[in-house]
């Protein structure tokens, strides 16, 4: 977020969670929990809906390059029960509770599967955010979670195992992207060679310089090897961002 402060990217950390652990401290930072008169807020937690609204009101007023971080409660346990609402208690019966030992294996992983469909849905409002937007605003997501989660496999649970020693369950996460067309045809990408390198082995070391590459900055920190979509990219924008030294 500083590389791109510097290099004159307005940077917003709208958080869901326990804070940005520092990384937003020389941007503009809001929390968005605790929200007291939201449906989407109840004992002190919101859903990940609770972005959606200022998002929309924050996308209409975009003028210039822009990088809006959503930390999301995700699925974040042991409470998975309260990551979505009514709606999206479609794997049933699932875990009502913080106390997992009070659940089966079935509730437990029912009610994190319910996480996954909600967080699928939230995303999928991104999306169609950007495209509603899309006449002002050259949109793009990139979404990585920080960690996986066990759910009682070899008996583990939740995700505290260090690195070393984690399962995998613990640290194969998910990574999505997506570009509206007006973004891929400014910055020359190429979706369809995206798809070829769906499969190949990525990990959190590549989200910092594939950023950088998103947002087309030029800088000595960028490394194209580690920016995953710089093979697919075809030219070179004209006006690439360079930071101020
Ligand atoms: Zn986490």
């Amino acid at each position: 977020m500083d590389v791109l402060r510097r290099a004159g990217v307005d940077g917003y950390w709208w958080d869901n969670n326990t804070g940005s652990k520092g990384i937003a401290d020389l941007i503009s930072f809001a929390s968005l929990t605790k929200q007291k008169n939201s449906k989407l807020c109840k004992d002190g937690e919101c859903l990940d809906d609770i972005f959606l609204t200022q998002l929309d009101e924050k996308l209409a007023g975009i003028t210039k390059n822009t990088v809006i971080v959503l930390h999301q409660i995700g699925s974040h346990g042991p409470a998975y029960y309260l990551r979505y609402p009514e709606e999206f208690r479609r794997f049933k019966p699932d875990c009502r509770t913080a106390q997992l030992s009070d659940c089966s294996r079935d509730e437990i992983v029912n009610a994190y599967d319910n996480t996954i469909l909600y967080t699928d849905h939230n995303l999928s409002e991104v999306i169609k955010l950007l495209k509603k937007h899309q006449d002002t605003v050259d949109g793009a997501m990139i979404y990585m979670s920080d960690h996986g989660e066990s759910l009682g496999e070899n008996g583990l649970f939740l995700h505290g195992a260090p690195y070393m020693f984690a399962p995998a369950e613990q640290t194969h996460v998910p990574f999505i992207a997506w570009f509206s067309d007006q973004y891929a045809q400014l910055t020359g990408l190429d979706r369809s060679c995206l798809q070829t390198y769906a499969d190949a082995p990525t990990s959190h070391d590549n989200l910092f310089h594939t950023v950088l590459g998103m947002m087309d900055v030029v800088t000595k920190v960028y490394n194209p090897n580690l920016d995953v979509f710089a093979s697919c990219r075809s030219k070179a924008i004209a006006n690439p961002i360079r930071p101020q030294s």
